[in-house]
């Protein structure tokens, strides 16, 4: 039997009609939620990211301003900014799009963004919160599967989720919000050994590692749930890490390439910041 596609555009699209009510609600209550991005220097990849999102943000009847430098910025030039972002009271949330340019540290300006404003969930603090599941904001890629997978109705309590790659941004993250929900979780990365043997043993496969067509029919069990987070050009065309074709002859529910869990990414984005100024105002 084919496996089911979840078309995360599809509820990507849902998921964004809700949150613009949500904003037409909060701003009747004088509440306008605002999304406050930087961007540093002109990667092409980067300042499509950071464009869609402000798309995304302005289609929901959400500002969303941005902040362009060149790369030539100093640490502290861009540190001071980010504060008067924190203070300022009409930004709910900052986001600093990565990869910062090598003078800069990340993880100095990770840690400068409020954690109420902190709408990546990239702050410690956000993360400490998750890993001992707390209200937070979750990370936008690892909260966008797990909603995709329970609006899809899936079951994750008592699964084997074997999540491959672990990636700060979505293998580790990914994996302890399976874990939050009560899935039993394994991690692959590059040094483990008979990957295979493991993969096959999945109820949930994630797969997050930037290789195309990794993972085919043979690296799963029946009716295995796989969900393709990876994002590859080949011959000019996107494709995921998973081998589409085979592998949605076997699966119980597959995600595409383009379409998938890519749409949900910034849908969660949206999300974080609208509860950003829930929050303030409460
Ligand atoms: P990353 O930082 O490069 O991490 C890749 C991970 O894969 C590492 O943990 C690495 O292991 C592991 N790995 C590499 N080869 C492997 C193998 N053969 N078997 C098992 N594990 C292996 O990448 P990332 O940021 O997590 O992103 C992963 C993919 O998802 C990329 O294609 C990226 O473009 C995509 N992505 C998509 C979205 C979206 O919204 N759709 C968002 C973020 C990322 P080690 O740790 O041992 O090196």
């Amino acid at each position: 039997m084919a496996a089911e596609i979840i078309y995360g555009s599809e509820l990507a699209q849902e998921i964004r009609s809700e949150l613009k009510s949500e904003v037409e609600t909060l701003n009747g209550q004088g509440i306008h939620p605002k999304l406050s991005v930087i961007i540093i220097g002109d990667d092409p990849a980067s300042k499509s990211y950071v464009r869609g999102k402000q798309k995304a943000s302005n289609k929901i009847g959400m500002d969303a301003d941005l902040w362009e430098y060149d790369s030539t910025i100093t640490e502290p030039e861009l540190l001071n900014k980010i504060e008067e972002l924190n203070n300022e009271k009409s930004v709910h949330g900052i986001l600093v799009q990565l990869p910062l340019p090598e003078h800069i540290e990340d993880q100095k300006v990770i840690e400068a963004i409020s954690p109420e404003k902190d709408v990546d969930g990239f702050h410690p603090i956000s993360i400490g919160k998750m890993m001992t599941n707390q209200e937070t904001f979750l990370p936008c890629t690892p909260h966008g599967i797990i909603v995709m997978m329970e609006r899809a109705g899936i079951e994750l309590e008592g699964k084997h989720a074997v999540i491959l790659g672990r990636s700060n941004l979505v293998g580790k993250p990914v994996g302890q919000l399976l874990l939050n929900k009560n899935a039993t979780v394994t991690y692959c990365h590059s040094k483990t050994e008979d990957a295979q043997n493991i993969t096959k043993q999945a109820d949930i496969l994630i797969v997050a590692i930037g290789k195309p067509s990794v993972i085919s029919a043979e690296d799963i069990k029946s009716g295995a749930v796989v969900i393709d987070v990876g994002v590859n050009r080949v011959d000019g065309k996107l494709t995921g890490d998973v081998d589409f074709e085979s592998v949605k002859e076997k699966a119980s529910y597959l995600t595409p390439v383009p379409k998938g869990v890519g749409p949900m990414t910034i849908t969660m984005l949206l999300h974080n910041t609208i509860e950003a100024a829930k929050r303030i105002h409460q």
